[in-house]
């Protein structure tokens, strides 16, 4: 069944306010191009509207508002509700790492003149998408001392820009005989960060005045040992067609999920009869591992701290609160692209401008990963949807046998709770810079606000 486009049935208002909320959208996504930002950034917005640091309160009542930062790099906010936490929370989720290129460890060196950073890519990219383009240097250094020097070069007008270069197109017969993935390698996404050697130096005169900079903002070469430096396109989120309907960033997946659903929560007024919850995660382009994903006890263990603060103590109440609680798991959806037709089914895709798009399952190779969710929760998702007037649409992520993908809806299903994947089509996909339509932003902010509700 085809889904009406959502542009067409929008008033002045709508318009109004969809572009009220497309701008808020891109200054998020310009302040927040790593996952530490994006907490920063979401902490600085929870605290203007009332929300109160949670590690630091000693009891809640229904209507207090609570963030949680885990270990700057996942956060979470809650609204507390009148009925106890047993009864379940209404849970919106998503992850707030993305694609990118990390710098290792031991980075730095010289070759023929030339000095570079090391690194290792983050994520499923198309590494070839990387090269020749602009990219800026985000991140921490954590020295010795337990002081942290935050990183941010290449954004601010002004400021220099790092590349990694590609081989020009007259030397590059052998190149292009070679299949994409191999055409530029993993080893070879080196970043270009400095040229000109120090003039009283003998050998790697240009390293050493890369580290001589380095110095004066008090990183020693040792300190990139305990440093996460992430390499992102340089530039801003621009508007996108004559129209403006769409939006072109580095990072929609799934900032794009990340932002209306963590403004649903901020936006909600009073008090809920569930508690509400916003859950923004790192690590899911990795499989959701490590301290900061989805998989790891960090959500479930700030969900018992909150039961213990709301005087609802043991493992039953958080058991109940869990497998009580409703959920969704928001990430982008892959954008039907008429260039690329033959990756997608047509009924079953997602269109740019239809809506917020919801996947029942996910996974590759007869669904294998997914969460596949429950067709009574579906049910109570449409007539959520319908009531609301929210425009929406169900797909899968393409052509079946043709690849797939996961979600973190695999993670918070373990608890028994209802869970389904929603979120927003986006074209270009791990790409350098992804498109949206406005329109699917703004719907699914209209569908987090209605599920909350
Ligand atoms: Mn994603
Ligand atoms: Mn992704």
């Amino acid at each position: 069944m085809e889904r009406k486009n959502a542009w067409k049935s929008y008033t002045e208002a709508d318009l109004a306010k969809l572009e009220a909320f497309s701008a808020a959208y891109r200054a998020f996504l310009d302040a927040g191009k790593t996952e530490r930002e994006c907490v920063a950034e979401s902490v600085r917005i929870a605290k203007e509207k009332g929300f109160a640091d949670m590690s630091a309160v000693t009891s809640v009542k229904p209507g207090d508002r609570l963030y949680l930062n885990w270990m700057n790099k996942s956060i979470m906010l809650f609204v507390v509700g009148s009925e106890p936490l047993e009864t379940g929370m209404n849970i919106l989720g998503a992850h707030i790492d993305s694609p990118r290129i990390d710098v290792k460890q031991n980075p730095l060196y010289e070759d023929t003149d030339l000095a570079y950073l090391d690194t290792h890519y983050y994520g499923g990219i198309k590494k070839y998408q990387w090269v020749a383009r602009p990219l800026a240097l985000h991140g921490v250094v954590a020295k010795k001392d337990g002081s942290v020097v935050p990183v941010t070069i290449g954004e601010a007008d002004g400021d220099p820009v790092f590349c990694i270069s590609d081989l020009l197109p007259h030397l590059a017969q052998e190149q292009m005989k070679k299949d994409a993935a191999k055409v530029v390698e993993g080893e070879a996404l080196d970043l270009i960060i400095g040229g000109r050697p120090l003039a009283d130096e003998e050998k790697d005169a240009v390293k050493a005045g890369v580290l001589k900079l380095l110095q004066e903002k008090g990183i020693e070469e040792e300190d990139f040992i305990s440093a996460e430096l992430e390499i992102v396109p340089a530039g801003k989120a621009r508007d996108m067609g004559l129209d403006r309907s769409m939006i072109l960033a580095y990072g929609h997946d799934d900032r794009v999920c990340a932002y209306p659903s963590m403004r649903a929560v901020i936006d909600f007024e009073g008090t809920p009869e569930r508690t509400l919850c916003a859950v923004l995660t790192d690590k899911e382009e990795i499989g959701s591992v490590g301290a900061t994903g989805m998989d790891s006890m960090f959500f479930e263990n700030a969900v018992a701290e909150l039961c213990a603060l709301r005087g609802e103590e043991g493992e039953l109440a958080l058991r109940r609160c869990l497998r009580n609680s409703r959920m969704l798991s928001s990430d982008v959806s892959a954008g039907f692209d008429p260039l690329y037709a033959s990756a997608f089914e047509k009924k079953n895709s997602a269109y740019l401008g239809r809506g917020l798009c919801f996947n029942k399952y996910t996974g590759a190779r007869g669904k294998s990963g997914s969460s596949d969710a429950n067709a009574e929760y579906v049910a109570e998702i449409r007539r959520v949807m319908d009531e609301a007037n929210v425009a929406y649409q169900f797909s899968e992520l393409g052509r079946v046998d043709l690849g797939g993908g996961g979600t973190i809806a695999f993670c918070c299903a373990k608890y028994g709770m209802n869970v389904i994947d929603a979120g927003v089509a986006v074209l270009s996909m791990h790409a350098p810079f992804e498109i949206i339509s406005k329109a699917d932003l703004y719907e699914a902010y209209k569908g987090y606000c209605a599920f909350l509700k």
